[in-house]
């Protein structure tokens, strides 16, 4: 039995159209299967960091998306007498990955730009209203049976992608458990949609008030976000009332100025998928690891799982590659997901605390920590890969090399395109690179570098002369590397 595609994406959400576009780029033959007609319409997403946007940027989807977000230069964390305890400051700047470090987003329009640029890749098709049920693996290949509207049908692909979220059928039916990371609370969301943007907080806000934690962000341009924890006793019904959300709302004098557009109830959890990989089927995204979302950081880590399996996946399918490489996908995702997880729920922590005692304990530590200047002033970097696809020992390796912006905009990634580059110091001031030499150079001053070999997801594969790493990259990924 031919193949329909080379990958089966079960799931359109972000994740699943990503990384469609990105293999579709690559030239890999893509279906994605998405069992709904629409885009997920609940609130969802409010905020992207410089990273997703890097990512997008290569999907194609960036100027769509920032056409449309709005940037806070703080995040503030201010207890019930509405003193700071907390402050990250400039996140309106650019950060490494060449875009402003926070970017506050409307999730369905983030996901309609996505799929505009993949109906625009004849390698890829998304199907709405497939539902993905049973699938088998043999040694070739995989067989899936789909619902369709049309009726049942099979789909035979090399390989399959679990990026059907939280629930994931794909992650269930390989009985992958979740390690649990304990965190558990109900919160309610509410979108308004924004008539007189005069009226509202100009910064992002986390109220840490032990009576009713609440969060109040931007969001997309027309639009901002409220979030209320709900408190023992209150049922998700109760809440979603409107008479409710009104009295929710009264404290922040906004009457007239926003009008309720959605609104829904979730359980904000932190959970990983014990693994990622099981033979020729993988999982990303929501399906692979939940986070609270006090760092806004879920959709953003779908993105990185989508712009580190790409690659590996083209290479594998395009014959390049042993499929053993796909094997350093959960190692270099998974300690990632895990500081971004930690970092999320310390930050929910603080704001979930429910008990008075409790709030006076945290602020009193935290007015401390400020006095002895130790508090934090921005989120911390995660870590760099450790173990995986990198030339590990060499100076930078694993690490995120940032994108280089010239002084009329142009991007560095735009300028060297999608694979791998291998960037010599002493080419810096070559045609191509001239216009990024000035934030190159001082990449390669503070790692002592003489070239550096960046992977297509742009992490650093490693440091050292230029023989050596393209010798040590082909051999350690199978893939060539242009100067
Ligand atoms: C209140 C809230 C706030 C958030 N804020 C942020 C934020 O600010 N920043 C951030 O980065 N993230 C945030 N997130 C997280 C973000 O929304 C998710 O991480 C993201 O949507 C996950 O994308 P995904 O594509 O992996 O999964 P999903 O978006 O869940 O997509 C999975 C898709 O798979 C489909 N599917 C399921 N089963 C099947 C099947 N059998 N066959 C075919 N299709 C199937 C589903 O219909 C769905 O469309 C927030 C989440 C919530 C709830």
């Amino acid at each position: 039995m031919g193949f329909d595609c080379d990958v089966l994406i079960a799931g359109g959400g972000p994740t699943g159209v990503t990384l469609a576009v990105l293999l579709a780029k690559r030239g890999v033959k893509v279906i994605v299967a998405e069992k709904d007609e629409e885009i997920y319409p609940l609130p969802r997403a409010a905020h992207i960091d410089h990273e997703g946007m890097r990512i997008l940027q290569e999907a194609g989807a960036a100027d769509a998306v920032m056409a449309t977000c709005r940037r806070a230069s703080r995040y503030e964390f201010r207890n019930a007498k509405g003193k700071v305890l907390l402050s990250f400051e400039g996140s309106d700047r650019i950060g490494p990955g060449g875009w402003p470090g926070a970017n506050m987003i409307h999730q369905p329009s983030v996901e309609q730009a996505l799929r505009t640029s993949l109906a625009a890749c004849p390698e890829a098709a998304l199907h709405s209203g497939w539902e993905l049920g049973a699938f088998a693996e043999d040694a070739d290949g995989v067989t899936a049976e789909i619902t369709t509207p049309e009726g049942p049908r099979s789909i035979r692909t090399r390989w399959l992608v679990g990026a059907d979220g939280a629930r994931s059928p794909v992650r269930k039916a390989m009985g992958i458990a979740f390690d649990d990371l304990a965190f558990e609370e109900p919160w309610l969301v509410v979108d308004m949609l924004v008539d007189d943007p005069a009226r509202l907080p100009t910064a992002n806000l986390q109220i840490c008030d032990p009576r009713r934690p609440t969060t109040c962000v931007l969001m997309g341009v027309g639009r901002h976000r409220w979030e209320f924890m709900i408190l023992p006793g209150e049922s998700p019904e109760q809440v979603s009332d409107d008479a409710f959300i009104a009295q929710l709302m009264k404290p922040w004098n906004v009457e007239g100025a926003v009008r309720l557009e959605r609104k829904a109830v979730y359980t904000f959890r932190a959970r990983i998928a014990r693994s990622w990989r099981q033979g020729r089927v993988c999982l990303a995204g929501d399906a692979a690891h939940q986070t609270p979302p006090f760092a806004g950081q879920g959709m953003c880590s779908g993105l990185r799982d989508a712009a580190n399996l790409a690659w590996k996946l083209g290479a594998v399918i395009s014959g390049q590659a042993p499929d053993s490489l796909l094997d350093t996908y959960q190692p270099e995702r998974e300690p990632n997901l895990r500081a971004t997880i930690a970092m999320a729920i310390m930050m929910g922590r603080m704001v979930c605390t429910t008990s008075r005692w409790g709030a006076f304990l945290r602020d009193t530590k935290m007015r401390i920590g400020r006095a002895l200047g130790k508090l934090p002033s921005g989120p911390p970097g995660y870590p760099p890969i450790s173990a995986g696809a990198i030339l590990t020992g060499s100076p930078g390796a694993g690490s995120y090399f940032p994108q280089a912006c010239a002084s009329d905009g142009a991007k560095l990634d735009d300028a060297l395109g999608r694979d791998a580059w291998l960037i010599v110091r002493d080419d810096l001031q070559t045609p191509g690179l001239a216009p990024f030499a000035h934030q190159l150079t001082r990449w390669f001053e503070q790692h002592g570098a003489e070239a550096v070999l960046v992977r297509p997801d742009r992490h650093v594969f490693g440091t050292g002369d230029p023989a050596s790493l393209s010798h040590a990259w082909q051999a350690a990924t199978g893939l060539a590397v242009s100067a």
